[in-house]
């Protein structure tokens, strides 16, 4: 027998066998008594308990105080198995939660091969301080670097920066390390440097 749910928006807590809540949710229809995503299989029915509101609004403000309530397993202050705090935006996500979003929407380049480089794995971290995607790379030369995957795709960044210091070896360019403001007029006209010397 089809089991019937309030009519229009209401909460629900999925509850273990020994009846303590292990997931709050809001919704409508049959929601409730649906598999999620992530979450699994609805319980059995008798084991979920339902509680209508006059609108989505209250619903929502529901949720967020069960879950807050009965505390989230993921940030440890809890038992509840929700991935946010739920309400208006479901927002708070737990780190570790932000961080297997973050690996589900970017392009996976490990192993991939940009000039000398090869993408080995993504760097959480310098990718979150920089608000870029960042990837731990290993350079031909066996040097290793962190670099952008927007530079790695242009052809921007193409090694460790051996790359760059070869090329500059070979077209005769390498000048003694007297710092930016010698090298400047060095490079002009070489007489400058015995003269600062
Ligand atoms: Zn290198």
């Amino acid at each position: 027998m089809t089991r019937i749910y309030p009519r229009g928006f209401y909460t629900y807590l999925w509850l273990r066998e020994d009846g303590t809540p292990y997931y709050v949710g809001k919704g409508r229809g049959g929601r409730a008594g649906k598999r999620h995503r992530r979450i699994g299989n609805a319980p059995p029915q008798e084991r979920i308990l339902t509680q209508s509101f006059p609108s989505e609004k209250d619903a929502l403000a529901a949720e967020q105080f069960f879950i807050s309530f009965y505390g989230r397993k993921d940030l440890g202050n809890g038992r509840l198995i929700n991935f946010s705090d739920g309400g208006e935006g479901g927002a708070n996500p737990s780190p570790a939660e932000r961080k297997r979003r973050s690996e589900r929407l970017r392009e996976n380049l490990a192993g991939k091969v940009f000039g000398r480089l090869q993408a080995r794995e993504f760097n959480y971290e310098k990718s979150l301080t920089t608000k870029q995607t960042c990837w731990d790379c290993i350079c031909l030369c066996g040097g290793k670097t962190t670099v952008d995957s927007s530079h790695l795709k242009s052809g921007r960044t193409r090694s460790c920066g051996c790359l760059k210091r070869e090329m500059a070896i070979a077209r005769n360019k390498t000048l003694p390390n007297l710092g930016k403001h010698y090298r400047k007029r060095v490079s002009i006209r070489p007489r400058v440097l015995i003269e600062t010397t």
